[in-house]
């Protein structure tokens, strides 16, 4: 095609077994475990989880150096499930919502909280916390085939060793099935979209220098290091 100015490179992740996975948009779940939600200072019991995105250029892969970012001085982790669909659409029911997951990986939702927190004081729009460069680290995609379900697996992060984040996908409190349901209730699944899942309790900065890993049980880890801009 003829286009007036270069497109957009494909951004991808390995898979597992093979293969490369071609990454579409990244939804979020936010507030999706219930001790989080109160560290954040929220009522899980009134407030249920939301939805937001980031773009595909905040994906690094494992082994990569994530710069940190412009503009804030307390970056969060928060790791989570990541959920990979191999099929899209609208109104999708939550029997049906399984058949579209290809596989899950594990993946870190960088936050610049400081920027987040001021968005919240001024119901401003989320994007200056959640959005930039490397502010989606991500495993490679582990297929369904190998891994089966996976409703019940533990996820933890460690920073140079010392364990920050522990928990369990079983804390969700809204499961895989209803985010997709959900999610295209409002939005055009499609395939190559990811899902970040929502992090249990335990957020924190991250410094520069920082060698962090995380894990979804033993189907996937994800290893990144901190530097400068
Ligand atoms: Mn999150």
């Amino acid at each position: 095609m003829d286009f007036v100015v270069d497109p957009p490179e494909i951004i991808s992740l390995p898979v597992k077994g093979g293969g490369n996975w071609p990454v579409n948009n990244i939804y979020c779940v936010g507030r999706n475990y219930a001790a989080h939600a109160v560290e954040m200072g929220g009522n899980p019991d009134q407030e249920p989880p939301f939805f937001f995105m980031k773009p595909g250029y905040a994906v690094l892969k494992s082994g990569g150096e994530m710069e940190y970012p412009s503009e804030s001085s307390q970056v969060h982790h928060e790791v989570e499930l990541i959920v990979a669909l191999s099929g899209g659409g609208r109104n999708i029911s939550v029997e049906n919502a399984m058949d579209l997951v290809y596989g899950y990986g594990v993946g870190i939702d960088m936050t610049r909280r400081d920027l987040q927190s001021a968005a919240k004081d001024r119901s401003w729009p989320w994007e200056a916390g959640k959005v930039f460069r490397h502010a989606a680290p991500c495993s490679e995609i582990v297929p369904k085939l190998e891994s089966g379900e996976i409703n019940e697996a533990a996820l933890a992060l460690s920073i140079n060793g010392d364990i920050r984040q522990q928990g369990n996908v079983n804390q969700m409190i809204w499961k895989v099935p209803q985010i997709i349901s959900g999610l295209s209730k409002l939005f055009s699944l499609h395939s190559g979209d990811l899902i970040f899942t929502g992090t249990p309790e335990g957020v924190g900065p991250i410094k520069v220098g920082d060698q962090i890993s995380a894990n979804l049980e033993s189907f996937a880890t994800l290893e990144i290091s901190v530097v400068s801009k």
